[in-house]
């Protein structure tokens, strides 16, 4: 049994489900661009729909900050929503009131409604207890399927869970069991992949990494502040030299905690920072004044490779180079590509997300590949943080 409530615990027949979700989609033009937020949760609409409950969708979409604004209205995804969901949908223009009252009301078993941006309002993101009240008329339980804004403590993603009965979507139940097998009682040993642009964004993750994981591998523009660290030159190389003490501390936190880190052996140089540069493999020894480090190289990517054959669980967040600048994209490539074989072949439980990490591995090719690949950004890195997210906290049993 999960730790959390979910769907199994509560029979929908006939009742008013507030379904939070994230249907912060991607706009151009009053076009929707990407209906994948739409896709992850369509099981659990579907699924309370065909059990009988009244499925009203709440969301936010942009940053309106308590201002109504047409650009913000998720009046523009109806098209989109009735297509992937193949039903009718009505729409309230409000979240709260008589028009919300109205469309609710109106409601049989098994139909679909939305309503308005939660964030026209600005109680929403103040978690205002009178606001979180009116929301809350419109409905008997509140089901949360939007891990992605569990990480703020609004109205409509953690007021609700305390005023009523409150379960964990399909998508977020999926997204809780994923990261509690990852890094709450994950099978060890556990490696950690961790690169990206800066270490000044992912100070606390690497924290909290060095005290759960077995090996820590640092790649991509951070690497360099770690080398720094170690008395290397980096040439040009993106590096924050202000960072490089606080490297040292978690170089030697690691130490104490017995957590490997790993850092480029090698890596692929350039002068100029644009795709297909002229580039060259040298040892991380031999940087020199002009050169960037764009990319990891073969030794190092042989290396993390056989280290990962001995790993059981992975987590990746950031890619090891400037990957959108092909071929400085190779040592993600390679090295996601084992990932996935490993993960194919039963061995390695592979979890990844954050930022970039999922266009890297779009790229690479091996997205659908891994066990568990989260798009929701910044909730996935609090919890890589070792933060308790309202949200999740909220649907605790
Ligand atoms: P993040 O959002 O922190 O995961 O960082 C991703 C960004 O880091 C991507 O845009 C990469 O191009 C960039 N990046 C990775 N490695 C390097 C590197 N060695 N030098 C410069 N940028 C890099």
């Amino acid at each position: 049994m999960s730790s959390f409530r979910t769907l199994n615990d509560v029979d929908v027949k006939g009742k008013r489900v507030l379904l939070r979700v994230d249907l912060n989609l991607p706009i151009e033009n009053g076009v929707v661009t990407d209906t994948t937020r739409i896709d992850r949760v369509r099981q659990t609409i579907d699924e309370i729909s065909e059990k009988g409950g009244k499925v009203i969708l709440l969301s936010h979409l942009g940053r309106p900050k308590g201002q109504v604004k047409e650009a913000d209205s998720l009046r523009q995804i109806i098209p989109s929503l009735e297509k992937v969901l193949e039903r009718k949908i009505t729409f309230a223009d409000d979240c709260i009131g008589q028009s919300a009252a109205a469309v609710v009301n109106d409601m049989m078993n098994g139909d679909i409604s939305l309503l308005e941006n939660t964030r026209f309002h600005e109680e929403e993101e103040k978690n205002d207890p009178a606001f979180t009240h009116e929301l809350a008329k419109n409905g008997d339980i509140f089901v949360n399927d939007a891990f992605s804004a569990a990480h703020r403590a609004h109205a409509s993603t953690e007021g609700l869970a305390h005023i009523l009965p409150a379960f964990a979507g399909r998508a977020m139940q999926a997204e809780l069991d994923a990261l509690r097998a990852a890094l709450l009682n994950p099978s060890r040993p556990v490696m950690a992949i961790v690169g990206g642009a800066k270490v000044s964004t992912k100070l606390d993750l690497l924290g909290n990494l060095v005290s759960v994981v077995q090996y820590l591998v640092i790649g991509g523009g951070m690497a360099n502040t770690f080398l720094a660290a170690q008395r290397k030159s980096v040439g040009k190389s993106l590096c924050e030299r202000e960072l490089v003490d606080t490297a040292r501390a978690i170089l030697a936190k690691a130490t104490g905690e017995n957590c490997a880190i790993i850092l480029p052996l090698d890596g692929v140089v350039a002068r100029k920072f644009e795709a297909h540069a002229p580039s060259q493999i040298i040892n991380i020894d031999h940087v020199e004044a002009e050169d960037m480090i764009l990319d990891v190289g073969p030794k190092t990517i042989a290396h993390v490779i056989e280290l990962m054959e001995t790993c059981r669980t992975l987590v990746w967040n950031g890619p090891f180079g400037a990957f959108e600048l092909p071929p400085f994209n190779a040592g993600t490539n390679a090295i996601a590509k084992r990932a996935a074989q490993l993960t194919k072949e039963g061995g390695l439980l592979s979890v990844a997300g954050g930022g970039d990490t999922v266009a890297a591995l779009n790229q690479a090719n091996v997205a659908t590949q891994f066990s568990y690949v989260s798009t929701a950004g910044g909730a996935f890195l609090e919890w890589l943080e070792g933060r308790t997210l309202p949200g999740v906290a909220a649907l605790q049993r």
